[in-house]
C-alpha cells in the first residue's frame, strides 16, 4: 500500500494537459492522430500520475507510447489461427501492391475521368478490364460492394416478382445469421426450392420450371459439405434447362487452383454454360471486399445500369486494389495455399527453438489448417505450429501486434499458413514479451 508523503498535493504534481501537449513529440502526434487521440492518451498519463503509477516526468513518455500507429481503433493482428480466410479478422490480407495502389488512389484520382480527353469515363474501367482480362470467357463484368450485393442486384434486377428456382441444398447461411434465401426474397424474388437437402435431380428442376421463372440459381456450399448419399446437378446440365442460369461461386477463384480441385471457378463456370457468376473479392481470390459480376452482356449490363446499382458502387480504393489484385504479383492467400508443408515445418521449428531458448516452454507440432469459409470447405491443408501452453491463448490477444492463436489438446497453437514468413520475427518478439 502507498503511504502518502506529508504536505504533498498529488493533484500539483500532475503537469497540465497544455503543457503536455505542447511536448514538440505529442504535438507532431497531433498533427498525425488527431487531438481527441492525443488528448485521450494524455488523459491517462496524466491518471497514472495520479494514481503514484508513474513519476510526473515520465507522464509525456508514457502519453506518448500509448499512442496507436494510426488513426484507426482498427489494429493490425498476426493470423496465427490456421484458417487462411478468417471472416473475423478481415478475411483475404491485400498484397503489397494492393496496398500500394489504395494509397495512389486515396487522393483525388482519374477513377471516373479519361485524362486524354479530360472528359468522363467509366469508373473504375482498370480493374473492370483486368478482371475481363483474367476471365476472356465472361462477356461483360461488373464490380459491386460484396458478394451479397452481387446476388441481390442479380435477383432485383432479372427476377424481381419473378421465380427463382434453387436447390433446398443450398439455400446457405452465410454467417452472422445472414441467408441467402432472405436476401433473394427481400430483393423482390420468389423462391422456388426444388430436391432435398442431399439429393437434387435435374428432373426436379425440370418440373419446376414455368412461365415465371426468371432464374435458376445454384450456389456453392462455400462453407459446408453435404456428404454420404447425395446428388447435385452440374452446371452443365443446368444449362440446358432454357432459363438464364446464375452460379453463385462465393469463393471467387477466377481459374483453376491445383490445391482445390473441387473448389469451382469462374472461367470453368461460365465455359460449362452458367450464364452468370457471382463471386467475393476477399476470399480466394485474395482482394478488397467486393462483389463480382461476369457472364453474358445482355445480363449484366442491366444489371450494371439497374437503380439499386448505385447503391451498392464500391468506392475507388476497392477498386484500385481490385485491378491490383488481379494484375499484380502473388497475393498472401495465394502464397499461403502455395507454402509447402516443409517450409511450414522448418519455420515452426526455428520459432520454437527461439522461444524456447528464451524460456518458453515451445515446440513445433504438426497443425491441420483450413481456408475458411472463404471457401473450400473441408479441405485440410498440412501445416505446422507452435504449440505454447494454453494460458497463453488469452494473453496474447495483448501482445503487441496481438497473435491471433487457436486451442488444441490444452495448449495454444500459433499455425503458420496464414503467417508472412516476413512476419516470423515479429510473432517471436510478441511471445517473447509474454516471458518478461
Ligand atoms: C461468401 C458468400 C457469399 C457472400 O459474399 P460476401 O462477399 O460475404 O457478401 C454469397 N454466396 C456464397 C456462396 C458465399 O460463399
Amino acid at each position: 500500500m502507498r503511504t502518502p508523503h506529508d504536505g504533498e498535493e498529488p493533484r500539483r504534481a500532475v503537469p497540465r494537459t497544455d503543457v503536455l501537449l505542447a511536448d514538440p513529440r505529442l504535438a507532431a502526434a497531433t498533427e498525425r492522430l488527431g487531438a481527441a487521440i492525443v488528448k485521450a492518451g494524455v488523459a491517462a498519463a496524466q491518471e497514472r500520475v495520479r494514481r503514484a503509477e508513474i513519476p510526473p516526468s515520465a507522464a509525456a513518455d508514457v502519453a506518448l507510447a500509448s499512442l496507436p500507429a494510426t488513426a484507426t481503433s482498427m489494429r493490425r493482428v498476426l493470423n496465427a489461427t490456421g484458417v487462411v480466410l478468417h471472416t473475423n479478422l478481415g478475411r483475404a490480407a491485400l498484397s503489397a501492391a494492393a496496398v500500394d495502389a489504395v494509397g495512389e488512389a486515396a487522393g483525388a484520382t482519374d477513377v471516373e475521368l479519361d485524362l486524354a480527353t479530360g472528359r468522363r469515363a467509366r469508373r473504375g474501367r482498370g480493374a473492370l478490364a483486368a478482371l475481363a482480362a483474367a476471365v476472356p470467357d465472361a462477356e461483360a463484368v461488373h464490380v459491386v460492394n460484396n458478394g451479397a450485393a452481387a446476388l441481390a442486384l442479380a435477383a432485383v434486377t432479372h427476377a424481381a416478382a419473378r421465380e427463382i428456382v434453387v436447390s433446398r441444398g443450398e439455400l446457405v447461411e452465410i454467417g452472422d445469421g445472414f441467408r441467402l434465401p432472405d436476401l433473394l426474397v427481400s430483393a423482390g424474388a420468389r423462391l422456388c426450392e426444388v430436391g432435398t437437402t442431399n439429393r437434387t435431380t435435374l428432373a426436379d428442376y425440370e418440373r419446376a420450371i414455368g412461365s415465371d421463372t426468371a432464374l435458376v440459381l445454384k450456389v456453392h456450399p462455400s462453407n459446408f459439405v453435404i456428404s454420404g448419399f447425395t446428388s447435385t446437378v452440374p452446371v452443365e446440365a443446368l444449362a440446358t434447362l432454357g432459363v438464364p442460369l446464375l452460379v453463385d461461386l462465393g469463393s471467387g477463384l477466377l481459374s483453376r487452383h491445383p490445391r482445390l480441385p473441387d473448389e469451382p471457378d469462374a472461367a470453368s463456370t461460365l465455359r460449362a454454360g452458367a450464364d452468370l457468376v457471382t463471386a467475393s473479392g476477399d476470399k480466394l481470390l485474395g482482394g478488397p471486399q467486393c462483389g463480382l459480376v461476369l457472364g453474358r452482356s445482355s445480363l449484366v449490363e442491366p444489371m450494371r445500369r439497374h437503380p439499386m446499382a448505385r447503391a451498392m458502387r464500391v468506392d475507388k480504393l476497392t477498386l484500385a486494389a481490385l485491378e491490383a489484385t488481379v494484375t499484380g504479383p502473388a497475393t498472401p492467400t495465394a502464397r499461403a495455399l502455395a507454402t509447402t508443408y516443409g517450409d511450414l515445418r522448418h519455420r515452426a521449428e526455428r520459432l520454437a527453438a527461439e522461444l524456447a531458448r528464451a524460456g518458453l516452454d515451445a515446440r513445433a507440432v504438426d497443425s491441420d489448417a483450413s481456408v475458411g469459409g472463404g471457401g473450400a470447405p473441408g479441405v485440410v491443408l498440412p501445416s505446422a505450429a507452435v504449440s505454447l501452453p494454453a494460458d497463453h491463448h488469452p494473453r496474447l490477444r495483448a501482445a503487441t501486434p496481438p497473435v491471433l492463436g487457436r486451442l488444441r489438446d490444452h495448449r495454444c497453437l500459433l499455425d503458420l499458413i496464414a503467417v508472412d514468413p516476413a512476419d516470423d520475427a515479429l510473432l517471436a518478439a510478441a511471445v517473447r514479451s509474454l516471458a518478461g
